[in-house]
């Protein structure tokens, strides 16, 4: 079986977290597909195969004759799709030998797919295009990452002569929602290290993510009749704007990229008494990140002084930390996977993630975890794609690297 043909079959499971819910799995239907995946591995003929109560599937490949004292090796992807779009109810397409236009997904509603604004599109021409018909996501974040793994246990079971270490493979539920590697059982697991396959395009791959922290800045006022508040009103809402005014203006998302990091205004709610800001805090670079947290509080203690009252409360939490150290504990990570794919015919490069995975997650817990692509483009709505041949490459490529383990 290819590749593709699981896809699409998986793509017709409704996986949609919810990240409203509060139990996990967040949604009761990403359990179907968990029980279709657990019924297929043990088809397959691998071991220790069962889901959790938290919804992860779990199962593990032995190793090949010869490789059994190596360290065994995880490979994740996850089952759910993103809240941003549904994926109820997909109906794929497949767009044979695709000639690099414009694409119209869905003729009666005008929903097309132009170049102009994916320009990642052009990695596709002459390969066999799945989209969808306008009216959902398509799912290959990350089915497409399930279905390769999937295809790669079956090639490496019909063919013993391929080298590989013992395989721990795991799916997990609600990574959209930022909880995939809240219930990873790590004894369960006893893997040394791993990969999660759900990245976009094939020669993305990638072992650095943000360090990441959130603000939450609490500003108090004073409020008074406005006719008679001279000396005595202290507007919070004004103090919010005086206090963001002090945070770096070129130091935001919209102005940086690449190894650039950035306070984010996520949300501003207030009033004259009471105003509360949310940030969002992000670095790839462990000092630079422990510098901005610092900062916002010498803001906060320098207003606190102007203003002679406990007028500004910041509180900090991290949310999760760079991959980077615990990856580079064990650098044949790296090297593996830029040699598979590149031995693939990929010209691969390692990008810095603007963001977290699952992985950076699994890293510090033990599990140093750095990421593949799928394939897939345009991921979380409409225009989500996804070529036939990339997810045959993407099972060569890691055909090749758990041999590079073994
Ligand atoms: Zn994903």
């Amino acid at each position: 079986m290819r590749a593709y043909e699981r896809f699409l079959k998986y793509i017709g499971f409704d996986t949609q977290s919810d990240a409203q819910t509060g139990v996990t799995p967040s949604t009761e239907k990403q359990l179907k597909l968990a029980k279709e995946l657990e019924k297929e591995m043990e088809e397959l003929g691998l071991k220790d195969v069962g889901i959790s109560e938290f919804g992860v599937v779990y199962g593990t490949l032995p190793a090949s004759k010869g490789a059994e004292g190596r360290p065994a090796l995880c490979l994740n992807a996850h089952m759910d799709t993103a809240p941003a779009m549904s994926g109820a109810g997909i109906k794929a397409r497949i767009i044979e030998n695709y000639d690099g236009k414009d694409i119209v997904l869905n003729e009666k509603s005008g929903i097309v797919t132009r170049v102009s604004e994916y320009p990642s599109m052009k990695a596709y021409v002459g390969e066999d295009l799945i989209v969808t018909d306008g009216t959902t996501l398509l799912g290959a974040d990350d089915k497409a990452g399930v279905a390769e793994i999937m295809t790669l246990c079956e090639r490496l079971i019909a063919d013993e002569t391929i080298p590989h270490p013992e395989l721990k493979i795991m799916f997990t539920p609600d990574e959209e929602i930022g909880q995939g590697a809240d219930h990873v059982d790590y004894d369960r697991l006893k893997a040394t290290y791993g990969y999660t396959v759900d990245g976009e395009a094939v020669d993305e791959f990638s072992y650095e993510n943000f360090n990441a922290a959130s603000a939450k800045v609490t500003v108090r006022g004073i409020s008074a009749h406005t006719g008679m508040a001279k000396g005595v009103l202290k507007n919070s809402a004004l103090m919010a704007m005086e206090f963001n005014s002090m945070l770096p203006v070129f130091d935001r998302p919209e102005h940086t990229e690449g190894y650039e990091g950035f306070y984010h205004l996520d949300s501003i709610t207030g009033t004259v008494e009471s105003t509360v800001m949310e940030y969002l805090i992000r670095d790839h670079d462990r000092d630079k990140f422990e510098k901005r947290k610092e900062y916002l509080l010498s803001v906060t203690d320098f207003l606190n002084k102007k203003y002679g009252y406990e007028a500004f409360e910041t509180e900090i939490k991290d949310s999760y930390l760079n991959m980077l150290i615990k990856v580079s504990e064990h650098m044949e990570l790296v090297d593996n996977a830029l040699e598979a794919l590149r031995e693939s015919g990929i010209n691969a490069r390692a990008v810095a993630t603007r963001g977290g995975t699952d992985g950076a997650r699994m890293s510090w817990c033990g599990l140093p975890c750095p990421n593949l692509g799928t394939g897939g483009a345009n991921c979380h709505g409409r225009h989500e794609c996804i070529s036939i041949q990339k997810m045959d490459l993407m099972t060569e490529v890691l055909l090749r690297l758990v041999g590079k383990f073994a």
